[in-house]
């Protein structure tokens, strides 16, 4: 309690509030715990006190069958088939957001009350540290026609809002049923396929894994899912999203899709003081479905929250070492939570040189923190035999806050930008991605303009040049935390610790 205020992260009310709500969980945790002290400095005080993870090094098994050799990927013959997938991550419903209320109170979450000094919250959303109505959410849907037709859509998680000090299960089941309702009533027929968010639980980041029985389980979220999600996924699919959020099905021939729960890869998941030992056995289980679409000639889609440089050490490690033998199966990655949009790129673990992959960032629904509403639409390499279904090209569109919210304007979802046309790609492979960012160093406008479309039109006042720009690059180039070699190659001075400090400033989702 003394820590919250002294550090002065909330108010007093919300630091009273938000220990209530993690104290007995936490304590179970903590009690069955196997952390030396260090360890547990680690976590609680930062990696300057010791690492948490340190001491249990582990190692998913990989197949003893060799990887196929590999092939670069070649484009489309022209007229082949795409298709489209519309891609919805981090929509963070405020319950309470109230239009004219105080956008820039003291508490973690605003717009949701109080009388501002300025101008009030705006009707559609606000620039602050606000999260969005539901009249919003529903106007996205209702005018999804424009950047459709849709084959399929991915929806990555982080459904209610960020007033994670006053949460209850009745509020996140809430709005779990509400929002997917929405989801369902305006996209109809259309197969929408799920991810775990960090911010589903109560409190926010808690998931125990499923070594953990009763009423501290997850089973109150992961059951309300799996009932809530029954018309998108196969008895199979929900049968492990009852057991650990994480399922995998086939998107159609050719084509299948694993969600992973990348909450038990996640530093702010406290249950994992217990045992941080690849949680649910979810890595190894990809290994094995991977191991069956290799074998059987189906490429797959990653799609998941929390993007994997975000994990700790270990399993993001391993993450990787999987990427890399399966690489010729892996045809695409996709995750949210950091709320901008950006990507993550992973190379061949022998050299470190060459680009066999990107996870692609995807920027948010909500405008937490400062930013316009928006989504994103991956296009497709389409389903046919022999179809790569890999990424050819993504556009993200927006709702400008500034033009929505002025008395009488109706709102207008507009197209941001296309990857292609904007960076000037031919494909979009993962070599193009890691030539673009060597692109960003010597080209200060075309990174100025990455910059901006990062934050979906609205960046922060402050330009980002110098210390930042480079440890921006820098984490372009990172799919793996803690590796100063995958940034060796933009030969800067910059220490790697101080671009780890720089990454840890802007993780607020
Ligand atoms: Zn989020
Ligand atoms: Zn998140």
């Amino acid at each position: 309690m003394s820590v919250c205020q002294n550090l002065h992260l909330a108010s007093p009310e919300v630091c009273e509030e938000i220990i209530q709500l993690f104290e007995h969980d936490m304590l179970t945790a903590w009690t069955r715990s196997i952390l030396r002290p260090s360890e547990i400095c680690g976590l609680l005080v930062g990696p300057h006190c010791g690492h948490w993870d340190i001491y249990s090094d582990w190692n998913v098994t990989l197949p003893s069958t060799p990887k196929p050799p590999v092939h670069p990927p070649v484009p489309p013959r022209p007229g082949a088939p795409t298709a489209r997938v519309l891609f919805l991550t981090d929509l963070h419903w405020d319950q309470a957001y109230l239009p004219g209320s105080d956008p820039a109170c003291s508490n973690p979450l605003c717009c949701r009350g109080g009388q501002p000094r300025g101008a009030g919250a705006g009707y559609w959303g606000t620039y602050g540290r606000c999260d969005l109505p539901l009249h919003t959410l529903e106007n996205l849907l209702q005018h999804l026609a424009a950047a459709g037709p849709f084959d399929a859509a991915y929806w990555t998680g982080d459904i209610p809002a960020h007033n994670v000090w006053q949460q209850s299960r009745r509020d996140q089941l809430h709005a779990l049923n509400t929002v997917t309702a929405l989801i369902q009533k305006y996209l109809g027929p259309l197969p929408v396929y799920p991810a775990v968010g960090n911010h589903e639980s109560v409190p926010v980041n808690a998931f125990p894994p499923p070594y953990v029985h009763g009423n501290q389980s997850s089973s109150w979220l992961y059951n309300a899912m799996a009932q809530a999600w029954r018309p998108w996924l196969p008895p199979e699919a929900l049968a492990t999203l009852r057991e650990g959020g994480f399922y995998t099905l086939r998107v159609w021939p050719g084509l299948r899709l694993v969600s992973l729960n990348m909450n038990f890869c996640s530093e702010a998941n406290f249950w994992l003081l217990i045992n941080s030992t690849d949680p649910a056995g979810q890595l190894q289980w990809l290994v094995k479905v991977l191991l069956e679409a290799e074998e059987s000639g189906e490429k797959v889609h990653i799609i998941g929250h929390i993007p994997p440089s975000h994990c700790m050490r270990n399993w993001g490690w391993n993450y990787y070492h999987i990427i890399n033998r399966f690489e010729s199966t892996v045809a695409g990655q996709f995750f949210g939570h950091t709320h901008v949009d950006e990507f993550e790129l992973f190379y061949d673990e022998e050299t470190l040189s060459r680009p066999l992959g990107v996870a692609f960032v995807a920027p948010s629904v909500t405008t937490f923190v400062s930013l316009n509403p928006g989504f994103r639409v991956y296009l497709l390499d389409g389903a046919y035999p022999g179809s790569s279904h890999m990424v050819l090209d993504h556009e993200t569109f927006i709702l400008n806050l500034t033009e929505a919210n002025v008395p009488g304007a109706v709102p207008r979802w507009q197209r941001l930008y296309g990857a292609r046309e904007t960076y000037g790609f031919s494909t979009a492979f993962p070599a193009d991605w890691d030539q673009l960012v060597r692109r960003f160093q010597a080209d200060e406008g075309l990174f100025q303009r990455f910059w901006y479309l990062m934050y979906k039109g609205h960046p922060p006042r402050q330009p980002c040049r110098d210390a930042c720009r480079k440890a921006l690059l820098c984490a372009l180039r990172t799919g793996r935390a803690g590796d100063p070699e995958l940034c060796r190659p933009l030969s800067q001075e910059l220490p790697f610790r101080e671009i780890q400090a720089r990454w840890r400033l802007r993780r607020f989702c």
